[in-house]
């Protein structure tokens, strides 16, 4: 017997349950359809500004209430302890040279801390994926909706009115039909190998792989690495997403309130086969001895999994949505966990379908939208994609990574101020990527910066950025009274008011109303 209906989501990682939600919410029936069973490891934990503001107006919209305390650190400790996860107050950024292994440098220009948060209460978080998909998956079945797990998909057929899904499940043969299909399972998921769809190269993006697992007994950094010129950093620099750069790649370390520690390095194939990365746990040591700071911090830790390599972290599908199917972006593609884009641009991509399932199911108006959502989606990740090519192709050349970065906090600081002043339309693309000058202006930018060879190329290239950014830089960043360090500081945002057109009142109004000064 085939059951039938309006939407099935092949994937219950966070974004499928919540898609599944929300499609719920909206009146359609819903099938959420899962390979494995929760709680079940997976990467991908950091989150940001952006995702956590996303996550607020999903739940805000799609009224998801037991879900919306988890996007600010104080409410989500309140409300659900038992789910873990990481405080993340800002990015933190050391530079290293692996064939002079060596501590800190004595001043800050081999180190960057961005932070995005002023106080702990309204931070953002790491998702111990363990536990956070788990509770979304329980959260979508309290809700009604049909949850199949353990689920071997081994059948896709699209027909002019429906999808047919053909399976196994506890050595039982299930079908399934639907109107229209997400794919929620990830890069190189279900409707890849089903249709057989072309995987693109990112253009200009270098090979990549990485090797991660999850450790206990990290100690924190902060006791190892000594703070130059003794100033008090803008925030603990182990709460935060922290990221050790060097030529050819870089090691992320997110701790987690449960004694947990995700760690890995991503690689250039160059540098990944020179540290023999398929090696695994050796490896890892081998990476951590050219690091004295990590390998003080790791010395008494233990992987509490093992290593997992991929041997390709990027991917880019070369179809998105067909008549009664769309991938998720993050089945669409992925570029690298470098500044934790993987979870807005996937959100970015929920929220869209929740809104053409909202104002667009059932009529004929829904194929054009899902062109438009398939063509944001890879607008969105090419232009990422873009980003992070010019960051590895500088991360010898600290200064300029850093003002590369600066380009990425600089666009999601103003979307996160737009957005949460209800001007939506001052940002409408991830890294602001449409802006009719701005957009152009970073394919330039960021095509150089992929092709810098001297001193002083770079020095302009870093003084062209920061014309470029200038009437989107709400945070002062690049300012070089900061010397690398940037607290989140009301008075940058209200002194650039008029940029994301409001007046300061209507500034200080929202940082009150967003928790900005503690009680
Ligand atoms: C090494 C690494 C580090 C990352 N770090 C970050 C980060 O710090 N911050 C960030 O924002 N992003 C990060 N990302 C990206 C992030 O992991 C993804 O954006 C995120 O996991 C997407 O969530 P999802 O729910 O869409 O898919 P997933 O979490 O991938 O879940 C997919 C689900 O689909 C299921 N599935 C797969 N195939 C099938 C099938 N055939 N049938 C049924 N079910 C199936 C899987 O079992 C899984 O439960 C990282 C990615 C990698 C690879």
């Amino acid at each position: 017997m085939t059951v039938r209906y309006d939407i099935a989501i092949v994937g219950s990682g966070f974004a499928g349950s919540l898609l599944a939600m929300i499609a719920h919410r909206l009146g359609r029936s819903v099938v959420l359809i899962e390979r494995g069973r929760h709680p079940r490891v997976v990467i991908g934990e950091s989150s940001t500004p952006i995702t956590n503001l996303l996550l607020e107006e999903l739940t805000t919209r799609y009224d998801l209430p037991s879900v919306r305390p988890l996007a600010k650190w104080g409410n989500w400790q309140r409300t659900h302890p038992e789910i873990a996860c990481g405080l993340k107050r800002g990015f933190t950024f050391y530079h290293h040279d692996l064939d002079n292994p060596r501590h800190s440098a004595p001043d800050r220009s081999e180190q960057l801390l961005v932070a995005a948060s002023p106080h702990d209460e309204i931070s953002d978080t790491h998702w111990y994926r363990a536990d956070f998909d788990q509770f979304l998956v329980r959260e979508a079945q309290r809700l009604g909706l049909d949850y199949l797990d353990e689920t071997n998909l081994t059948g896709f057929a699209e027909s002019d009115d429906e999808v047919r899904l053909e399976g196994t499940r506890h050595g039982e043969k299930i079908s399934v039909s639907a109107e229209f299909l997400v794919d929620a399972s990830g890069p190189r998921g279900f409707l890849h190998c089903a249709l057989g769809l072309q995987e693109l190269q990112l253009p200009g993006f270098p090979a990549t792989q990485a090797l991660y697992s999850h450790f206990s007994g990290v100690r924190r950094l902060e006791n190892l690495y000594p703070t130059p010129d003794r100033q008090s950093p803008p925030y603990p620099v182990d709460d935060a997403a922290v990221h050790h750069v060097f030529d050819g790649g870089w090691i992320w370390v997110l701790q987690f309130n449960n004694g947990m520690t995700s760690a890995g390095i991503a690689a250039t194939d160059a540098l990944a086969e020179k540290l023999k990365l398929t090696d695994g746990a050796d490896a890892w040591q081998r990476i951590l001895h050219r690091i004295p700071a990590l390998e003080s911090q790791f010395a008494a830790a233990k992987a509490e999994r093992p290593f997992t390599h991929m041997p390709r972290l990027a991917f880019r599908s070369a179809t998105i949505s067909g008549s009664r199917w769309a991938l998720l972006p993050s089945a669409a593609g992925f570029v690298d966990p470098l500044l934790s884009t993987g979870f807005p641009l996937t959100l970015l991509g929920v929220a869209r379908l929740g809104e053409i399932f909202e104002h667009d199911w059932g009529t004929e108006r829904f194929a054009a939208r899902l062109q438009t959502y398939a063509a944001q989606t890879e607008g969105e990740l090419l232009a990422t994609g873009r980003l992070i090519a010019s960051l590895y192709a500088n991360m010898n050349n600290f200064s300029l990574f850093t003002s590369l970065s600066l380009l990425y906090f600089a666009t999601a600081s103003f979307s996160e101020t737009a957005r949460r002043l209800g001007k939506p339309h001052l940002a409408s693309s991830f890294l602001l990527h449409n802006h009719p000058l701005f957009g152009p202006a970073c394919i330039r930018l960021f095509e150089r910066a992929r092709q810098v060879r001297s001193g002083q190329e770079s020095d302009e290239l870093a003084e062209d950025i920061l014309k470029a950014i200038e009437p989107f830089n709400v945070a002062g960043l690049g300012d070089p009274r900061r010397r690398n360090w940037y607290p989140v500081n009301p008075e940058d945002l209200a002194h650039s008011a008029s940029k994301v057109e409001a007046s300061q009142d209507e500034v200080m109004e929202l940082l009150k109303r967003c928790g900005f000064q503690l009680q």
